[in-house]
C-alpha cells in the first residue's frame, strides 16, 4: 500500500514539464484520477516486488547474477511495450567481476556451532577447508602488530570491533512525524535524512584509523594467515561490503563478516583464554572485464520539437550481495518500472521522451550514472558538453528504502518551489507535501546535481532504512 503511494506520487510527477514558471502551471487532474485508480486496480507492485528480490536475487555489480539480471529486466521492460530497450555499458568496471560460489564458517572448539556469515566481496578463497585457532588482534597503533610477527601463519584472525549491541525500546521502523517534516521544511541545512547527517566529523580520527587499517592489512598480507574475520557492526545479519581491489591486483587475503553475537561469542571466550577454533571454507571467483551496464526503456516523446527532451527517472539495479537488496534498491527500481508501465498501460503520449534508467555500481561509487553522464551529457576529459546536455530536462531518483514519498528535496534549488509545490498540491491526501530547500546526498542524483542540471530525489519515511 505505501509502495502504491509512493508510485502515484512520482507518476504525476512525470508528466509535468519542468521549467514552466509556476503561474502557468497546468495541473491536469484529470491524469491524476486515471493514475490513481488504475494503480488502485492494477497494480503490479507485489509481483514487481517478489520477482526483483526472491527471484532475481543479488545483484552485486560485475557479478553472474547481475548480468543474469539485467537481461531478465530488459526482457520485462520489452514485455511492458516499452521502447529503445537497452543494457547500456557506460564505464569499465575498475574492481572486475567478483561471484562467491561457496560459504562454510563454523566454530569447531570448544564445541561445535555453524555461523551464518558473508564473505567480503572482491575478497580470495580460502585453500580448501582451512581449519585453525582463532586469534584476536589487539592493536591500537601500526607498532602494536610487532608483537605478532611469525605468530599468525595459517591462524584465523578476528578483527577489533567495539561495536556492542544496544537492547532499544523503542519500534526500529519508524515514519517522518509532522514536527519532523516541519522541521525540514524550515531548517535549512545540508544532510536530508535524519540518521544521515554527518555529525562533527572529526577527520583527524578518520585519517589515523585509516593509516592504521592500511598497516594492518599489509602487515596480515605477509604473514600467511587463513582467513580474517570482521564483526558487522552491531547488525544481527552479516553486513556485506567489499574490499579495496582493482581487478589485477593480486587476490585480497578470505575475509568474512560475523553478526555480532557469532562474533562476540568468540570474542568473551578469547577473553576468558578459552582457546577458540575454527573451519573456513570460501570459494570465490574473480573474472576480468566487466563493464558498468545501465538496463534503460522508454516512452518516445510526441511533439516534434520537444521529443528529444528528456524526462528522466532512475534508481540502481545494483545491490550487495548478501541479500536481495530489496530496500536498497530492489524498492526503487520496483517503483520507477511501475510507474512507467502505469504511463504506457494508460496509453500516455507525453510530449517529451520518458526515460528510466536502472543504474550499475552504485554502491561502488555512482558508476551508473557517472557514466550515462559522461556518455551522454559531458566528455570527462575535455568537459565538453555533449547533445544530451541541452536536451536534458529533469532527473527523479530514489534509493532510500521501501518508505513512502512525504515530499521533495529542491537540492538547493529555490526557483523550482512553486513548480513542486503546484504539482504536489493535488497529492496532500497522500502525505506527500513536504518541499525542503535541503540537500540529499549519496546517491545517483548527485551526477547530475554536479553539473548544475535539475536532479531530485524524494523525501522518504525511514522505515527501517539504514537498520540492517
Ligand atoms: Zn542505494
Amino acid at each position: 500500500m505505501k509502495k502504491m503511494k509512493t508510485g502515484m506520487a512520482l507518476i504525476a510527477l512525470l508528466l509535468m514539464p519542468l521549467f514552466l514558471a509556476a503561474q502557468t502551471e497546468k495541473v491536469d487532474l484529470d491524469m491524476f484520477y486515471k493514475i490513481k485508480q488504475f494503480e488502485k486496480s492494477n497494480s503490479q507492485i507485489e509481483e514487481l516486488s517478489f520477482w526483483m528480490t526472491d527471484y532475481l536475487g543479488p545483484r552485486l555489480t560485475g557479478s553472474q547474477n547481475k548480468a543474469r539480471t539485467n537481461n531478465i529486466v530488459k526482457s520485462k521492460l520489452e514485455e511492458m511495450g516499452l521502447s529503445n530497450v537497452v543494457i547500456d555499458p557506460v564505464r569499465p568496471f575498475d574492481r572486475g567481476g567478483w561471484d562467491n560460489e561457496k560459504t562454510y564458517v563454523a566454530m569447531t572448539a570448544p564445541y561445535y556451532c555453524a555461523f551464518t556469515a558473508t564473505p567480503k566481496a572482491w575478497t580470495g578463497s580460502t585453500k580448501g577447508l582451512v581449519k585453525g585457532e582463532v586469534i584476536m588482534l589487539t592493536v591500537q597503533n601500526p607498532d602494536d602488530l610487532n608483537q605478532y610477527k611469525g605468530k599468525l601463519k595459517g591462524k584465523i584472525v578476528m578483527m577489533p570491533s567495539s561495536a556492542t549491541y544496544t537492547v532499544r525500546f523503542e519500534a526500529i521502523a519508524s515514519r517522518l512525524t509532522e514536527e519532523e517534516l516541519e522541521a525540514l521544511e524550515k531548517d535549512n541545512i545540508s544532510g536530508g535524512r535524519r540518521r544521515g547527517s554527518p555529525v562533527n566529523f572529526d577527520f583527524e580520527a578518520y585519517q589515523k584509523a585509516r593509516q592504521m587499517m592500511q598497516a594492518q592489512a599489509e602487515f596480515l598480507k605477509n604473514e600467511g594467515i587463513a582467513a580474517i574475520i570482521n564483526q558487522s557492526g552491531e547488525f544481527n545479519v552479516p553486513r556485506s561490503n567489499g574490499a579495496n581491489y582493482r581487478a589485477g591486483d593480486k587476490e585480497p587475503i578470505p575475509e568474512i563478516n560475523l553478526p555480532i553475537e557469532a562474533y562476540g561469542r568468540m570474542a568473551r571466550m578469547i577473553q576468558h583464554e578459552v582457546p577458540v577454533e575454527m573451519e573456513i571454507e570460501i570459494k570465490n571467483r574473480f573474472s576480468k572485464g566487466d563493464q558498468v551496464n545501465n538496463v534503460m526503456a522508454e516512452i518516445p516523446g510526441s511533439d516534434p520539437n520537444l521529443k528529444d527532451e528528456v524526462v528522466l527517472l532512475g534508481a540502481h539495479l545494483d545491490s550487495w550481495h548478501g541479500g536481495t537488496g530489496a530496500a536498497d534498491n530492489a524498492s526503487g527500481c520496483i517503483v520507477m518500472m511501475e510507474a512507467i508501465r502505469i504511463l504506457k498501460e494508460l496509453g500516455v503520449q507525453p510530449r517529451r521522451t520518458i526515460r528510466v534508467a536502472l543504474w550499475d555500481g552504485e554502491e561502488q561509487g555512482l558508476h551508473g550514472s557517472r557514466g550515462y553522464v559522461e556518455k551522454y551529457l559531458r566528455d570527462p576529459q575535455s568537459y565538453d558538453l555533449k547533445p544530451g546536455f541541452e536536451k536534458f530536462n529533469v532527473y527523479f531518483n530514489m534509493d532510500n528504502g521501501t518508505g513512502r514519498y512525504r515530499g521533495i528535496y529542491l537540492q538547493g534549488n529555490e526557483m523550482i518551489r512553486p513548480v513542486f509545490e503546484t504539482w504536489m498540491a493535488p497529492l496532500d491526501n497522500l502525505d506527500c507535501s513536504t518541499v525542503t530547500i535541503r540537500n540529499t546526498g549519496g546517491t545517483d542524483h548527485q551526477s547530475f546535481d554536479a553539473l548544475g542540471l535539475p536532479a531530485f530525489q524524494f523525501i522518504q519515511d525511514e522505515i527501517e532504512y539504514g537498520r540492517g
